[in-house]
This record gives structure tokens, C-alpha cells and sequence, in this order.
């Protein structure tokens, strides 16, 4: 049974065979001289990429898909493996943490369409050239999730949770904001709301302010709604956070019983809700909390990419960067 993993700098000429044996296998349409330019393209970037491996026992890569912003940029299954369900595993994965995944296909790779199809993609659009100009047109896909019963039972449906879902994460990116502007902290806002709709607890990230490591938004937020309810168990409510929760908050989330954690960006360097570590789909917990992830994400994950840039004294992104 092959494991998932983060890939690690070592992996590069390993993940690059692998995506060359696929792309010859799959991508015949491809003409030679863009094969070429193709491939140096993905040598550039591969290595660098936080991608998500599938290993078998000696740690061989089999297959590897690689996430950016909610945005699945490569996902490619060795051809000596394929139809052992790799692929499905992967993307099973993604979709944990990104319900509403996207991703661009070949027109000309009828497979991947009907892989994706199965896998519960619609088409959202289609550009008659590829990210780089080259002729090779694109199919746009976004995952539908199934409709699912409301949580709350207020009988709002999933439309009204979205919109709901959608005001909680501005108030959140408001806080992240506040993180920024007034304590010049990286601007990480959480905000933890009852299944009423009562706000019981909020705050930002304060590391730096009150010499804390452990004061994330997610803990501030968890502190003071504990407080508030006079009890450190939070069931039924939701959290919402502009940055996926790292291995710390989401096991204050499994300790607190939330019942679902939504959240912007996702982070390929500590995410714990699926991107690095995978706590909260854990069927070891005794308790499971419901994953969301992608809301708003590009607001969120531009603001912490201007933070660090404005740090490094770089220009800062335009907005749609
Ligand atoms: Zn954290």
C-alpha cells in the first residue's frame, strides 16, 4: 500500500524521471520542440515545488501532484502504475483540504478528462492556448462537492452556508488586517463562531507582541471562547481562519471538539489540515472536524505574500497577482 508524503529537496531527479515517463506516455500530441521547452520549464520549477508524493514500501516515488492556492498544477502517476488507483488517492487527498479544487486540462488528453469527470470536475471555461502561450488548449475544471445536508439545520442550504462562510472569512481577513496594521505581526486573522451564529471568540496572531509561541489566531481565538463559555469544550462551532492551522492549532481544534475549520490559504510549509501533516482527517482521533479549505484564498495568501515581500524591502504584489 503506498504512503503519502511531502517531497523533500532529494526527490527532484526522482519526481522528474517519473514526469517525464508520464508526460511521453500520456501527452503524445505534444510537438517535440515544446516537449523540450516543456520539460526545461519543470526543471526549473519541480524541485522548488512543496508537492505531495505517493511512495511504495522503498520509498520509490510512484506518483506525485503538486497544489498551489486551491489550484492543482500537476498531477502525474508513473505509467508502469497506472490504474492502481494512485491517481484517485491523490486527488482524494487534494480534495479534503480543497473541496473546490480547480485545475486546467489538454484538450487533447481525453483520459484526464474522463478521470477528472469521474472525480466530480465540471468544466468552468477553456482558453485556446496553455499557460505559456503554446497551442495547446485548455480545459478549465473546478470540483463540484456533492451537496451535503446543512450542519446547523437552520434549513439555509448550502447556498446560505457559503454566504455565510464567506462573511465569517472577511471578518477573519479583517483581524489577519488588524495583525498587520497594528502590531506588525503576519497577519493571520480566526474567528470562532457558534452554531447559532454567535461570535464567541476572535483574535490574530500575537507571537511577537506577547512573546508567545503559541499565541496563533486559532488559540487566541479558542482562548477566549473558552473563557466565554465557561468550558474548554467548543462543540458545534466553527472556526474560520485565513491560513490553514498548523500542527499546534489543529490539535487545539481535535482537543476542543470543533465541529469544522475553514480556512483561505492553504500553507505548503506547515498546513496541517491536509498540505504537510493531515491531523484533522486522522482516523486515529477520536474526534473529527470538518475541513473547508480555499475560502478567499488568494486575498488571504496575497496579504502574507506582501508581508514577507515588504519585509524583504521587494515591491509589493498588485492585487490579482
Ligand atoms: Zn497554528
Amino acid at each position: 500500500m503506498p504512503t503519502l508524503r511531502p517531497s523533500r529537496p532529494q526527490d527532484a531527479e526522482r519526481v522528474i524521471d517519473l514526469w517525464r515517463r508520464a508526460v511521453d506516455a500520456t501527452h503524445g500530441f505534444l510537438d517535440a520542440g515544446d516537449r523540450q521547452a516543456i520539460e526545461a520549464d519543470v526543471r526549473a520549477c519541480l524541485p522548488q515545488a512543496p508537492l505531495v508524493l505517493a511512495v511504495d514500501a522503498q520509498d520509490v516515488p510512484l506518483a506525485f501532484m503538486w497544489i498551489a492556492e486551491g489550484h492543482l498544477e500537476a498531477l502525474f502517476v508513473d505509467p508502469d502504475h497506472h490504474g492502481r488507483g494512485l491517481g484517485r488517492r491523490l486527488l482524494k487527498h487534494a480534495l479534503r483540504g480543497h473541496p473546490r479544487l480547480s485545475t486546467d486540462v489538454n484538450a487533447q488528453n481525453p483520459q484526464a478528462r474522463a478521470f477528472y469527470a469521474r472525480m466530480g470536475f465540471e468544466e468552468t471555461g477553456r482558453s485556446p492556448v496553455d499557460g505559456q502561450g503554446r497551442p495547446y488548449p485548455l480545459v478549465h475544471l473546478r470540483h463540484a462537492p456533492a451537496p451535503r445536508a446543512d450542519a446547523a439545520g437552520d434549513g439555509a442550504g448550502d447556498d446560505g452556508r457559503r454566504e455565510a462562510d464567506v462573511r465569517w472569512m472577511r471578518h477573519a481577513l479583517a483581524l489577519a488586517e488588524r495583525a498587520q496594521r497594528e502590531f506588525d505581526e503576519i497577519p493571520v486573522g480566526a474567528v470562532l463562531v457558534a452554531a447559532d451564529g454567535q461570535v464567541l471568540g476572535e483574535g490574530w496572531n500575537l507571537n511577537i507582541a506577547q512573546h508567545d509561541p503559541s499565541a496563533h489566531a486559532e488559540i487566541v481565538a479558542l482562548r477566549e471562547a473558552g473563557a466565554r463559555r465557561g468550558n474548554h469544550r467548543l462543540s458545534g462551532c466553527t472556526l474560520y481562519v485565513t491560513l490553514e492551522p498548523c500542527a499546534m492549532c489543529a490539535m487545539a481544534l481535535v482537543h476542543a471538539r470543533v465541529a469544522r475549520v475553514v480556512y483561505a490559504a492553504s500553507d505548503p510549509k506547515t498546513g496541517a489540515c491536509g498540505s504537510v501533516f493531515d491531523l484533522l482527517g486522522d482516523p486515529r482521533h477520536n474526534h473529527r472536524v470538518a475541513i473547508d479549505g480555499g475560502l478567499l484564498a488568494q486575498e488571504a495568501g496575497l496579504r502574507l505574500r506582501n508581508y514577507f515581500r515588504a519585509k524583504r524591502g521587494r515591491p509589493l504584489l498588485p492585487d490579482g497577482a
